[in-house]
């Protein structure tokens, strides 16, 4: 039996994926996105061991809550690919038990994509960056990474939902937000929508408690309406 190492347990998310949702946070993630608000589960040693069945019991004492919303069980992180037997395993029990699922990745992961995408009912799929030196500022690590798992979501084509945080003075332009809908246009044509996100100043006291200086800090949060017309003008239904 697989096990591995979570962060946490959310019961009540509401903004990853549809419903109300149980969100298990995978510990552990190799990037280091300048914008990230949980530098706690970057580390691969912290956070608690456990084995799928005690996650699933977990899962299914939340049920009544998450089904009568139309909901299910996120799988967020850190990154939930960098652990994929674990996360396979998950998905195979909640798809016997009948539990929606929904993969929030990065797409920087260490393999098996083709069989765990099978088993997803949703992929928010997290795009950082679209150039490569653009992506490497942003997350410390190659956007090479991120080529095999896109290509594995070209494959498999799962129900998908392109997500991208919006950050003041860096990608909050047309000229981004031009070259991101070309981009899906492009590769990820079946995605079903695009999520904008605001970036946020919530995680910073996370950074200060763990002694690392937040690479953000001097960035003005991002202006939520400023992202909801960027997200009407590029990316509102039947654009
Ligand atoms: S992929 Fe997610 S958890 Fe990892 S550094 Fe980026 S924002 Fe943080």
């Amino acid at each position: 039996m697989a096990k591995g190492r979570i962060h946490s347990i959310e019961s009540m998310g509401l903004v990853d994926g549809p419903g109300i949702r149980t969100v298990v946070f995978f510990q552990g993630c190799a990037l280091r996105c300048l914008f990230c608000h949980n530098p706690d589960s970057w580390d691969f040693a912290a956070g608690k061991e456990v084995t799928a069945d005690e996650i699933i019991a977990k899962v299914l004492r939340f049920r009544p809550y998450f089904e009568r919303s139309g909901g299910g069980v996120t799988f967020s992180g850190g990154e939930p690919l960098m652990q994929p037997k674990f996360l396979f395993e998950l998905l195979t029990k909640c798809r016997q038990h009948g539990i929606h699922t929904c993969l929030d990745t990065s797409g920087v992961g260490l393999g098996d994509y083709d069989e765990i995408l099978s088993l997803c009912d949703l992929v928010l799929y997290d795009i950082k960056a679209l150039d490569g030196a653009d992506y490497e500022k942003m997350c410390s690590l190659s956007i090479e990474r991120t080529h095999e798992f896109a290509e594995a979501l070209k494959r498999i084509k799962p129900a998908t939902i392109v997500r991208q945080v919006v950050v003041p003075g860096i990608n909050d332009t047309d000229e981004y937000m031009r070259a991101l809908k070309e981009y899906i246009a492009k590769e990820l044509p079946f995605a079903q929508s695009v999520e904008l996100l605001s970036f946020h100043k919530m995680g910073e006291h996370k950074y200060k408690k763990l002694g690392i200086a937040a690479p953000l800090a001097d960035t003005e949060a991002m202006d939520k309406e400023k992202t909801q017309m960027l997200c009407d003008k590029y990316f509102s239904k039947g654009e």
